[in-house]
């Protein structure tokens, strides 16, 4: 047994102190959420460090963002201190950008490639999509820019993707066309997308076994953390990763080189990423691919209370083919799980934002606190409501900073500086601001530069060649001048380059001059760019330019957290990975959206979308919330909701279910009181309802026999198909009282009526389902 410090170990429980400790070629943790996983590779890599066993270069730890490799860095230097350094701890992404940036010149790649993101990939791919006339056959940029990421992460190339493809299909035939010159266009533009970044490394390794031995050589010790969500791609690297160096390939050495230790942990109930590739038999198949692996199992749970994991327990045992494992705390049950039913989306979450108050009140800060949802359109009636509410908070992932056209402009500019290669970017501000350089103009431009063989850029460097008027060449040849004069300058900062830019091309001046105060608004963006590229130099003081795209390409949504900032955080459920907080809530519990209906007709799809649920619930340290609504706006229409299945599938004593506030007595039978007490939304009255709520807070609890009711389907209690409503219609409703009906839209079972009421003003309301009468 290595002499790991005491230190490092305390606080460690047995079977992790195992984990820690463990030598061989390789371990497999597979554990529940929060039992500790992440700690146990952290508190490895110090282990290995502290005892030196292995220097800082020695190891490769992968995360799945770039925030939970900053984090584990930090850890780990806390535990041991600065000599940490020099380690690799990043996503698989970041390290093999690293890897390429060193070899891309190995296999025709210059050194200062760029990386498109999949909104690049979409404009290329829609580009050759127009160009060789397949749009009639049906093929779509999204759908085709989807099949080729998911082919490269099968690790499949375009031959040898063509020697299974059905080329009797035209359409088929027409993909693997368009995939050839997209490809084509990637090179020529000295560019890779996101899925290359992993497949060229494989590749690389495969095609040049001198550079494989030496990565091979050098990471003595591989650490993957949330081993369930890599790729067949992802697995293939780390494969060639480990394995063994023979004598042959390293001259100097007197024998071979066994394969890197390899160490990977991971949960297959949290694997969620199937759509994007992932592979859960990655982990299902570890042991087989890795005889001699040694496994350790870890079931105590440091983050929840005893009720929130026995309800992500009763949920996820719903799933066949795994491996059964029972999560459990010494930390005691905590508070029930809080359930409610809002009457719409709307109901749903001024419940989120009341109880969000609430939380707040009693001493938890707004950055403790967490709302998931499975969809991003369901963020729009939360930010409204919490808006109203004053309650700071962040779309995590949401507000795409680098998605905004003027920002896209500004580093279309970077990048043509850093890459001039890239057509893409060029041909984006070409005409950006506004200089006389039309589509013809540019079309003659590209052609020029494809029947020489020569890159856009070369075209506009000979653009007296052409023969177009004096302004335009004149426009051209300005661009050209000051591009090369920054692609030539010696590692020049960023911050300094752009502001030149966004001046002497008078981009910025003309969003200031502009009386559009859009354009105000987007001059303010491109100047909080200039800043974070400042910022950047500060924090690297040899950050180069290329290094700054990278980091930008690179950003994944869960990065933008900041637990530093007094907000709470809202994101989707995929997002939320890996994270935790005092209080959680998932929204929009429903059938159709959590299960999503996407993936009902999907082999595996309910399965996978029952883990997804089952990270959310895992997320919640004290407090858990699950919210849905009796109808929700989606899809452009009003649909009913049914509670989801996953509902069913947590005992009920574990919920407290909630009812509206000011919900009065004299309801009547208990079907239509658990009716009743599923819409939000009534605001008459006062507080207390004599139903002795155990709860207090604007929302009290059912009273209990009725908690066994839920859930009822909501068809089951009323069908209101039959009753013919028009505008000028007296109605009477169960909570909000009488009102007249103001309009009418939408057809059968989806006829919503918008209702005046006396007490409690506009509600639109589904007939078919809605407890009124016509008076
Ligand atoms: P996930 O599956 O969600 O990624 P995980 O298994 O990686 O979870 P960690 O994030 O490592 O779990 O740990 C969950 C929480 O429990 C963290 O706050 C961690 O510090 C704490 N923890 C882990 N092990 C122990 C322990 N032995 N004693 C005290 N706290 C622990
Ligand atoms: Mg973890």
């Amino acid at each position: 047994e290595p002499g790991v410090d005491d230190a490092l170990l305390d606080g460690l429980n047995p079977p992790q102190r195992e984990a820690v400790l463990h030598r061989g070629p390789a371990l497999l943790i597979v554990a529940g959420a929060g039992s500790g996983k992440t700690r146990v590779l952290t508190h490895r890599i110090a282990g290995l460090l502290s005892t030196r066993e292995a220097w800082p270069s020695q190891i490769l730890a992968i995360t799945f963002t770039n925030k939970a490799a900053g984090e584990m860095r930090e850890r780990v230097s806390a535990l041991i201190g600065d000599e940490a350094r020099g380690m690799w701890i990043s996503t698989f992404h970041s390290a093999c950008v690293r890897i390429l940036r060193r070899e891309a010149e190995q296999f025709g790649f210059k050194q200062s490639f760029t990386i498109y993101d999949s909104g690049d990939t979409r404009a290329l791919v829609k580009r050759l999509i127009k160009d060789s006339g397949s749009d009639t056959l049906g093929l779509t940029p999204g759908g085709t820019a989807s099949k080729i990421s998911k082919a490269k992460n099968d690790l499949h190339d375009v031959d040898s993707y063509r020697e299974t493809a059905n080329l009797s299909d035209p359409r088929e035939q027409a993909f693997v066309e368009i995939w050839r010159r997209y490809d084509h266009e990637l090179r020529r533009a000295n560019a890779f997308d996101f899925d290359d970044l992993i497949g060229q490394v494989v590749y690389l390794f495969r095609a040049f076994p001198v550079v494989a031995a030496l990565y091979r050589k050098r990471f003595r010790h591989i650490l993957v953390d949330e081993y369930q969500d890599t790729n067949r791609a992802q697995y293939a690297l780390i494969r060639e990763l480990t394995q063994g160096v023979p004598a042959h390939t390293l001259p100097d050495q007197r024998g071979e080189i066994p394969g890197a230790s390899l160490t990977v942990v991971g949960d297959s109930d949290q694997s969620i990423y199937a759509f994007r590739g992932a592979d859960i038999r990655n982990i299902v198949e570890f042991e087989r691919d890795f005889s001699d692996a040694k496994v350790v199992l870890l079931e105590q749970n440091y983050r929840s209370t005893q009720h929130i994991l026995s309800a992500a327990n009763a949920v996820i045992k719903h799933n066949f083919d795994r491996r059964d494992k029972n999560l459990f705390t010494t930390e005691g049950d905590g508070d029930m799980i809080v359930g409610y039913t809002g009457y719409s989306g709307h109901d749903e979450a001024q419940f989120v934002a009341d109880e969000i108050v609430s939380l707040q009140t009693t001493g938890m800060p707004w950055s403790q606190i967490a709302v998931f949802y499975r969809t991003n359109a369901q963020t729009r009636a939360l930010e409204e409501i919490l808006i109203r509410s004053a309650i700071p908070y962040k779309v995590i992932g949401g507000t795409k900073f680098y998605e905004r056209a003027e920002i896209k402009d500004a580093m279309a500019y970077l990048v043509a500086v850093a890459n001039p290669d890239d057509a893409m970017s060029l041909r984006r501000i070409l005409n950006v601001p506004k200089r006389g350089i039309g589509p013809a103009t540019e079309a003659a431009l590209q052609s020029f530069a494809d029947e020489h063989d020569i890159t856009l850029r070369d075209a506009m460097r000979r653009v007296d060649e052409l023969g177009f008027g004096p302004k335009v060449t004149g426009a051209i040849r300005t661009l050209a001048t000051l591009l090369d004069a920054h692609s030539q300058a010696e590692n020049p900062d960023p911050g300094s380059v752009l502001a030149d830019l966004m001046g002497r091309t008078g981009y910025l001046d003309q969003l200031r001059a502009s009386p559009d105060a859009q354009d105000a608004a987007r001059a303010e963006n491109v100047e909080e760019l200039i800043a974070v590229t400042r910022e950047f130099r500060k924090a690297n003081p040899n950050g180069s330019l290329i290094d700054f795209l990278t980091e930008v390409a690179l950003v994944a949504a869960a990065d933008e957290l900041d637990d530093s900032e007094g907000q709470v955080s809202l994101m989707t459920l995929h997002t939320a990975k890996g994270l935790e907080f005092d209080a959680v809530f998932i929204t929009g519990v429903e059938e159709d959206l959590l299960p999503h209906r996407i993936s009902a007709n999907e082999p595996g799809g309910p399965a996978e979308e029952r883990r997804l649920f089952y990270v959310g619930v895992t997320r919640a340290r004290k407090r858990l919330y699950l919210s849905l609504a009796m109808t929700r706006a989606q899809f452009g229409e009003v649909t009913v909701a049914m509670p989801s299945r996953f509902l069913q599938e947590i005992p009920a004593e574990l919920i407290d279910w909630r009812q509206s506030p000011g919900f009065v007595n004299g309801r009547g039978g208990s079907q239509s009181r658990a009716l009743n007490a599923r819409q939000g939304g009534a605001r008459q009255g006062a507080l207390g309802t004599g139903a002795a709520p155990r709860s207090m807070g604007r929302y009290p609890s059912l009273p209990e026999g009725e908690k066994k009711a839920f859930p009822n389907t909501i068809a089951e209690v009323r069908d209101n198909s039959g009753l013919e409503l028009v505008p000028g219609d007296r109605i009477r409703h169960k909570d909000f009282g009488e009102g007249r009906v103001s309009a009418v839209t939408g057809v059968g079972a989806k006829r919503v009526a918008e209702v005046q009421f006396d007490a409690v003003g506009k509600k639109r309301l589904l007939i078919k389902i809605a407890p009124i009468e016509k008076l």
